[in-house]
């Protein structure tokens, strides 16, 4: 389960502040040196780490904690809060937009789940009454579009394909039309990815990009790899501009350092997670909820 080794140090900690009654500051020190800890063994980007700890610290030692009579209870809240916002507070929601389709561009790294993800998506909003087109970009991949076509086929999606011998942006253009002319309000550009970032895969993203002026661009980034998909949504950031980040394999035994640090590192909200294979396994991220969830 993620964040298990997490939630667990950081139980441990915070039953031994509860048990106390008044606490002193070198309490306070004390548990902030072990949830440090726990943070950077859950994979926990170093400097992130670090701000983390002094913000909360500095108001934990404040006199409305010292002075409470839950002063261990006040501390959890504190980390509860801090935790959110350093996910970003609230959840960020995909901007749709007043004049359809809205067009979302899908990038990312092969094998970090962004064809499976484009699918998801497409079925999380076809729930909602939208109706989305899928559009295959992905040239070079063998049996990326066939991928893709399974996928709409199983959600009963169409999916926008000109084989893989012609230009990726003139499939999208082409797809992007495709969809004014059927009334699909929704189109989700699955594009190429490499195996690592790379000078022509970001030029080729960048004259999409140009070409279609998507209104999102979803990173989808796999949580197993820890702090390299932080590193990956860095360097797509820093070269293409993301608007949001879908954190994939959230189900597996990832211990979750990317699920806290993307936010803090790169500015661009976790839209979305994954959390599992099967196309419905594709969940709006909250803050809050994810907060709690490592709290226990
Ligand atoms: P792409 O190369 O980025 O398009 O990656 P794919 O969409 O082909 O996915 C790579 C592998 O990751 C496939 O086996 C997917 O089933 C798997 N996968 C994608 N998302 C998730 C997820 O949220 N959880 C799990 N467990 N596997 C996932």
């Amino acid at each position: 389960m993620i964040f298990e080794g997490l939630s667990d140090k950081l139980q441990n900690t915070f039953s031994k502040l509860r048990s106390k009654g008044k606490l002193t500051e070198k309490d306070v020190k004390d548990a902030m040196r072990e949830v440090k800890l726990a943070l950077l063994e859950a994979d926990v980007n170093f400097k992130v780490v670090k701000d983390f700890i002094k913000k909360v610290q500095e108001r934990c030692v404040g006199q409305e904690v010292m002075k409470s009579l839950t002063p261990g209870q006040h501390v959890i809240k504190i980390v509860n809060e801090e935790l959110t916002a350093l996910m970003g507070d609230v959840q960020s929601k995909i901007m749709i937009s007043s004049k359809p389709p809205t067009v979302i561009m899908m990038v990312g790294l092969q094998g970090a789940g962004k064809t499976t993800t484009a699918g998801k998506l497409g079925g999380y909003f076809k729930k909602q009454g939208k109706k989305p087109l899928l559009v295959a970009c992905d040239v070079y991949r063998p049996a990326a579009i066939k991928q893709l076509q399974v996928v709409g086929e199983k959600l009963d999606i169409p999916v926008f394909a000109m084989g893989d011998k012609e230009n990726p942006v003139n499939i999208a253009k082409a797809g992007l039309s495709h969809a004014q002319k059927n009334g699909n309000d929704m189109v989700i550009i699955d594009t190429a990815g490499r195996l690592h970032v790379d000078e022509v895969l970001m030029e080729e993203l960048k004259n999409i990009k140009s070409e279609v002026r998507p209104h999102e661009i979803l990173l989808t980034v796999d949580a197993m790899t820890g702090q390299d998909a932080v590193n990956v949504a860095e360097s797509f950031n820093d070269a293409l501009g993301i608007d949001g980040v879908v954190l994939t394999k959230l189900d597996g035994d990832t211990r979750g350092g990317a699920a806290l640090s993307i936010r803090a590192v790169t500015k661009k909200p976790i839209k979305f997670i994954g959390m599992g294979e099967k196309l419905e396994d594709l969940e709006p991220f909250h803050p809050d909820r994810m907060a709690s969830r490592i709290l226990g």
